[in-house]
């Protein structure tokens, strides 16, 4: 029976890339992967534009073409996930709809794969964000990578392909706030990495403003790690040390010099030193307390609201024992 490899797309307003996407990635599906079934993932993340009309098109004339459509827009790892879950490939590959990933290098990742290794991620040789992005990025990994000990297996753009025991594992983890990429490595396997190149956004612009890659980096640290929460612990314990040392400095002065320590500016910076770091403990807090809560609702990650060539395709398939299935 053939090989399967699926390709998860996730889409938000991609209405000018989707077309050239599809080109490029069907022709190199044809070429370098004829030995293998495709199917495409495309999950359309409640797009405004003509994305969806575009994908129904697809779907319609090539059964390889899976379409996820979502109620709303649910974000961009949520609608990864998704495709996850629907992939029934040998092999899965996940990759952003904008063509900074690069269908062409799917087959070079295949290869790295067949040398052994059950996750294969791009190492981009150099980002093409615009400066601001790249060392923003750049600082956030360093941080991840400081706070979370290295356990995960860091890298910002989701281009990589797994084997299906992988995906098999990482659709079982159901946290809300989820960063895929951090899941993939927690889940283990043999991890490796092929050095590629990251093009340029042509069409359309980037969907992460300043605001969300601040929210993703809060996310992704609270959601990994309970090290902000003994962060703010030892701060405070530094703090109380700090006043300590500093009364008996008074003190000294007192008896000493019998100089009573001048001015209001010390005390107004001491109190305003105090009430920052109490909010910010407080902030933090209640960063963990919103997410127990999220989490302890239990909704489903996402709603859908069609699915073109969905399972039902795969069931009849493996059914009836068809060698061709898509
Ligand atoms: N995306 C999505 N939902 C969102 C935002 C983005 O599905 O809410 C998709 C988007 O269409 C693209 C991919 O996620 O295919 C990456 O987004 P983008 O290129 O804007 O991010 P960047 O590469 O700038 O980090
Ligand atoms: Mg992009």
């Amino acid at each position: 029976m053939n090989k399967v490899i699926s390709i998860v797309i996730p889409l938000y307003n991609e209405e000018e890339t989707l077309p050239v996407l599809y080109d490029r990635l069907t022709q190199s599906l044809n070429t370098d992967f004829f030995f293998c079934n495709y199917q495409i993932i495309f999950v359309n993340d409640g797009s405004t534009d003509k994305t969806y009309s575009i994908l129904q098109e697809y779907a319609y004339s090539d059964t390889g073409v899976t379409v996820i459509n979502f109620s709303r827009n649910f974000g961009h790892m949520v609608a990864i996930t998704a495709g996850l879950d629907y992939a029934m490939g040998d092999y899965v590959v996940m990759m952003d709809g904008d063509l900074q990933d690069q269908p062409e290098d799917l087959i070079v990742m295949y290869k790295k794969l067949q040398e052994g290794y059950d996750v294969v991620y791009s190492q981009r040789l150099e980002k093409q964000f615009s400066w601001w992005k790249k060392y923003s990025s750049r600082a956030f990994l360093w941080v991840l990578k400081w706070i979370l000990n290295e356990q995960v297996e860091m890298s910002t753009t989701v281009f990589r392909m797994m084997r299906k025991k992988v995906v098999d594992q990482v659709v079982k983890l159901r946290e809300g706030q989820r960063y895929v990429i951090g899941i993939i490595g927690w889940v283990g396997f043999k991890h490796t990495s092929v050095p590629l190149k990251h093009a340029a956004r042509e069409y359309g612009e980037t969907k992460y403003s300043f605001l969300q890659q601040i929210a993703l980096a809060i996310d992704t640290i609270c959601s990994f790690s309970t090290y902000p929460l003994k962060l703010i612990t030892r701060l405070g314990f530094l703090c109380m040390l700090g006043s300590f040392v500093f009364s008996f400095y008074i003190i000294f002065q007192y008896f000493y010099y019998a100089s009573p320590v001048p001015g209001w500016a010390s005390l107004i910076l001491a109190i305003i030193f105090i009430g920052g770091l109490q909010v910010f403990s407080i902030g933090i807090l209640g960063e963990y307390l919103g997410r127990s809560y999220m989490e302890i609702k239990q909704r489903p990650l996402y709603v859908v609201d069609q699915v073109i060539n969905g399972p039902e395709r795969r069931d009849k398939f493996y059914k009836e024992k068809k060698r061709k299935w898509l």
